[in-house]
């Protein structure tokens, strides 16, 4: 029999490449044509201003303390009362992102108290020198009037427009991720999203918290 499944061999190894002709190809033919990405994506960073050109960023380095990865460094300083920088006390006078190390966990995104830091579609990041891998403030805070910086031109690869997408989870989910929030800004408004409402917090949309509540009591049920 062993010479006859030899003989099979060959036949059975064809089989499973035509079982797979026909069906739809998983492949597609990046970078020209890209997957829509999912809304959480996790991508490059930003640092954002408010409406009024003001930064976010109060220097609290609580990003940098929840980083798991080590990566995040920020030095703050305390507002120049003539022209502050932020509306706080004091602004985030260095920040600096090591990509190289950054696993995209969004830790620091959901510890930032003022929704400073957050992140964007774009994932396109590849570079050739260490140190181009390591994001200043210069590269990553948004222009007063919200458009983002990027060190690398526009390219095939690199769409700057995936910096303005997403706005991380912020625009995905509410701050504590319950599903009835999907979608719902729970967002305090930005230099490139003024028209945004803002920040309601949770539980103080009747609708929702009617579906929230319904959803408790089924999981308790
Ligand atoms: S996404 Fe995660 S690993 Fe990257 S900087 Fe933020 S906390 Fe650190
Ligand atoms: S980005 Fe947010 S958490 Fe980090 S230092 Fe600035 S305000 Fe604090």
């Amino acid at each position: 029999m062993s010479w006859f499944a030899d003989l099979l061999g060959p036949f059975r190894g064809f089989a499973v490449t035509m079982r797979q002709v026909g069906k739809p190809r998983l492949t597609i033919k990046y970078p020209a044509q890209k997957r829509v990405k999912p809304e959480r994506f996790h991508g490059r960073h930003v640092l954002n201003r408010y409406p009024d050109g003001m930064e976010k960023c109060i220097g609290c380095e609580l990003c940098a303390g929840v980083c798991p990865a080590n990566c995040i460094y920020v030095r703050g300083a305390d507002n120049p009362p003539e022209e502050p920088v932020s509306p706080g006390e004091r602004f985030g006078f260095v920040y600096e992102i090591n990509m190289l190390r950054c696993i995209f966990c969004a830790m620091c995104v959901e510890a930032c108290p003022t929704q400073a830091i957050t992140m964007t579609h774009l994932f396109e990041m590849s570079v050739t020198e260490r140190a181009d891998g390591i994001y200043t403030k210069d590269e990553l805070l948004v222009e007063p009037d919200g458009t983002p910086n990027h060190p690398q031109p526009p390219s095939e690869l690199i769409d700057l427009d995936e910096l303005t997408a997403g706005d991380g989870w912020m625009r995905a989910t509410s701050p504590a991720g319950h599903a009835a929030y999907e979608g719902v800004v729970a967002w305090t408004p930005s230099a490139r999203t003024g028209d945004l409402p803002a920040e309601r917090g949770q539980m103080s949309d009747p609708q929702l918290d009617a579906g929230v509540s319904e959803e408790k009591e089924a999981d308790d049920g």
